[in-house]
C-alpha cells in the first residue's frame, strides 16, 4: 500500500553529484541514521546517574547528536541534557552531582525537530502541582499535527501559559514534548500512571517510552512494538532499556521485552504492568539489518547471528566468482562473514574505517571535506590490489557512499568489485523514527536493480530478498515492519503535509491562537509564575554552559502530589 502517490511524483536528484561524489557533504553520503536510544533506572542505594551514563554509552550508536538524564531522589528532579555524544555532555563532577534513587537517559538523532537544545530530552514538564515529569522517547509519532493542535485547545482552554516550570519546553518542537505536555495536563487530577493510561491510547505511530516522576519510573511501548524496548533486573532494581546490550554493560540480567501496548510502573510497591492497547506486534525489519548492535537480541534473535544468516542467504540468492569477500565496517561485517560462509570465498578486511570522524562536531575545513568517503573509510591496498572483491554492505539509501565506495576500490587495484547488499531495495521513507531520505532521494525508489548498479558503477549488484531477510530473522511475517523496502505502512499514516521531521517547525501558528502562543512564550521566559525557581538557561549549546535544567520542589509541594 504506497503511502501517497505524490511523494513517487518528483523525479530523483540522484545523478546531481554522479560525477563527483567526493563534493558532497558528509552528510549526503550518510545511509540511514539512527533514531534515539532510552534508558531508565530505579534501583535505591545505586549510583543511578552511573548506571545511566553506561546504559546510554551502549546505546550511543541510536544517536550521537544530544543526550541527557533527568535524575531524581524523591523529592527534586534534576535534567542535565545537551548537544553532544554522551563522553562529552556528561563528566564526573556533573554525575556526582545526580543524586537520586531513579534516572531517565536518552540519546538523540532527531527525527522530529531540529538538532536544538530546546530539543534535547529528556523533556521535562510540571503538573498544576509542582511534580515534575521527565521523558525519553524512541520512535517518532504520525499523529503529531493532531496532538500540537490537542495542546493548543488544552492551552486555551485553561487560559494558561504551557504549564511548565521549564521554560525550555515552549520553545522545542518536538513529538516527545507533545505527549510530555499532555501527560502532565491531567496528572495533578487522576496521577501520572492513570493520566499516562489515558493518553498511551491515543498516540499513533512508534514510540518507545521511558519517563518518571519523582517517586515512579514508567516504561511505554505502542501497539505496534515498532521500536525496542526490554526490562531488565538488578540486584537491587530495575532498569529498562532500547536494547539488551545496555542491560549487560551495568550488569542488569534480561526478564523479558516490554510487550507492545503495555505501561510499567516500577517504584517502592513493586512492578505493575497495565495494557492501555492490544497488541499488534510489527517489529521494525531493519533493526536487525543495521539499526541494533550486534550484541543485542530482539525477540529472542541475536542480532549477530540474524546478519550472518542474511549473507548465508545472501551467497545463495546471488552468487560471483571472486577472490575475496569483504565487509563495509562495521555494519557489513557479519553479512559479509555469512557470504564468505555460504560461498566459500576466503573473507577478509579490505577496508579500515575511521571510526569517530563522523562524531566530531567540529566541521571539516574544505580540504577535508573533499575527500569525501576516505574520511569514514580507508582501503588496504596490500590485500586489494589484483582482486575480484565482493563488497557486502547493509543497504543502499542514496547511494553516495557505494559510489564513491566502487571508485575507491578500483582506485586501490581491484579488478572486479560486485555489490551485495544485506536488505533489499530501500524504496519507501520510514515513518516511524528513522531518517532515511525523502523517497525522491532514495535511490532505489526510482531505478531498477540494473539502473542502481550502473549508477554506483559496481561489476554486479545483489540485494537479499525479503523472503530472505524475513527468514533470516526467524520472526513471523506478521510480526514485523517492512514498510521501507514493500510501501506496506502497518500504522496508517496522515497526508504527507502532516508528516515530516520539521512538522512543527513548518506548521503555521493558528491566527486564532497567535496571542496565546505569543503571550505563553513571553510570559513563561519572564518567569513570573509563583513559586518558580528561578531563571532559567534557554539558550542553545552555542553559548552554552551551564546546560543544567533544575528543578527543585521542597517537601510540601511533593506531599500535595496526588
Ligand atoms: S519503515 Fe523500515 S525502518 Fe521504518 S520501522 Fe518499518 S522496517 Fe523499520
Amino acid at each position: 500500500m504506497p503511502p501517497c502517490s505524490s511523494w513517487n511524483e518528483h523525479p530523483t536528484d540522484i545523478h546531481l553529484d554522479e560525477q563527483h561524489p567526493e563534493h558532497l557533504d558528509e552528510r549526503t553520503w550518510e545511509g540511514p541514521r539512527e533514531e534515539c536510544g532510552v534508558f531508565g533506572v530505579w534501583a535505591p542505594g545505586e549510583d543511578v546517574a552511573k548506571l545511566t551514563y553506561y546504559g546510554l554509552y551502549a546505546l550511543q550508536h541510536r544517536g550521537q547528536e544530544a543526550s541527557g538524564m533527568a535524575v531524581s531522589d524523591g523529592l527534586h528532579t534534576v535534567v542535565f541534557k545537551d548537544l553532544g555524544l554522551v563522553s562529552q555532555v556528561f563528566d564526573e563532577q556533573v554525575l556526582s552531582s545526580l543524586k537520586g534513587h531513579l534516572a531517565v537517559g536518552h540519546c538523540r538523532y532527531s527525527t522530529t525537530g531540529s538538532t536544538t537544545w530546546e530539543n534535547a530530552q529528556p523533556t521535562f514538564r510540571t503538573t498544576a502541582t509542582g511534580s515534575g515529569v521527565a521523558l525519553g522517547h524512541n520512535g517518532n509519532l504520525v499523529n503529531t499535527a493532531e496532538l500540537r493542535d490537542e495542546v493548543l485547545a488544552q492551552r486555551r482552554a485553561s487560559a494558561a501559559t504551557p504549564s511548565t516550570r521549564d521554560r525550555t519546553a515552549v520553545q522545542s518542537t518536538t513529538d516527545s514534548d507533545l505527549v510530555t505536555e499532555l501527560l502532565v495536563a491531567t496528572a495533578a487530577d487522576i496521577g501520572v500512571e492513570e493520566s499516562a493510561m489515558r493518553l498511551l491510547p491515543r498516540l499513533r505511530g512508534a514510540f518507545s517510552l521511558v519517563f518518571a516522576d519523582e517517586q515512579t519510573l514508567y516504561a511505554a511501548r505502542d501497539a505496534q512494538g515498532v521500536r525496542p524496548l526490554v526490562l531488565g533486573r538488578l540486584e537491587r532494581g530495575w532498569v529498562v532499556a532500547s536494547e539488551t546490550a545496555a542491560l549487560d554493560i551495568v550488569g542488569a540480567t534480561m526478564v523479558r521485552e516490554v510487550e507492545p501496548g503495555e505501561l510499567l510502573a516500577i517504584d517502592s510497591a513493586g512492578m505493575r504492568s497495565s495494557r492501555f492497547a492490544a497488541p499488534e506486534p510489527k517489529g521494525c525489519v531493519f533493526e536487525y539489518v543495521y539499526l541494533a548492535r550486534p550484541d543485542t537480541t530482539i525477540s529472542g534473535r541475536s542480532v549477530h547471528a540474524a546478519r550472518v544468516e542474511i549473507g548465508r542467504r545472501l551467497a545463495g540468492e546471488h552468487p560471483v566468482e571472486a577472490d575475496l569477500v569483504i565487509p563495509v565496517p562495521e555494519s557489513g561485517t557479519p553479512a559479509a562473514i555469512g557470504y564468505a560462509q555460504g560461498s566459500g570465498i576466503p573473507y577478509g578486511q579490505g577496508l579500515v574505517k575511521n571510526a569517530y570522524v563522523g562524531r566530531t562536531f567540529i566541521q571539516p575545513s574544505q580540504t577535508i571535506r573533499q575527500l569525501g568517503i576516505r574520511l569514514k573509510l580507508n582501503p588496504l591496498r596490500d590485500v586489494i590490489r589484483g582482486k575480484r572483491l565482493v563488497v557486502v554492505d547493509d543497504s543502499i539509501v542514496r547511494g553516495n557512499t557505494q559510489r564513491a565506495l566502487v571508485r575507491m576500490l578500483r582506485e586501490a587495484g581491484a579488478v572486479e568489485v560486485h555489490v551485495r547488499i544485506a536488505s533489499p531495495p530501500v524504496r519507501w521513507p520510514c515513518f516511524y523514527g528513522i531518517d532515511f531520505a525523502t523517497r525522491a532521494e532514495l535511490l532505489a525508489g526510482a531505478l531498477d536493480t540494473e539502473g542502481v548498479r550502473r549508477s554506483i558503477g559496481s561489476d554486479s549488484l545483489g540485494y537479499v530478498s525479503l523472503e530472505g531477510l524475513i527468514g533470516a530473522t526467524e520472526q513471523p511475517r506478521t510480526r514485523l515492519c517492512m514498510a521501507c523496502f514493500d510501501g506496506d505502512y502497518p500504522i496508517p499514516l496522515p497526508k504527507e503535509a502532516l508528516l515530516g521531521k520539521h512538522l512543527l517547525e513548518n506548521l503555521a501558528v493558528p491566527a486564532t491562537m497567535d496571542g496565546d502562543i505569543g503571550a505563553g512564550v513571553a510570559d513563561t521566559v519572564s518567569g513570573a509564575a509563583s513559586g518558580d525557581p528561578g531563571p532559567l538557561r534557554t539558550g542553545p549549546a552555542a553559548d552554552r554552559a551551564p546546560a543544567l535544567l533544575t528543578v527543585g520542589y521542597g517537601g510540601e509541594d511533593a506531599l500535595r502530589r496526588p
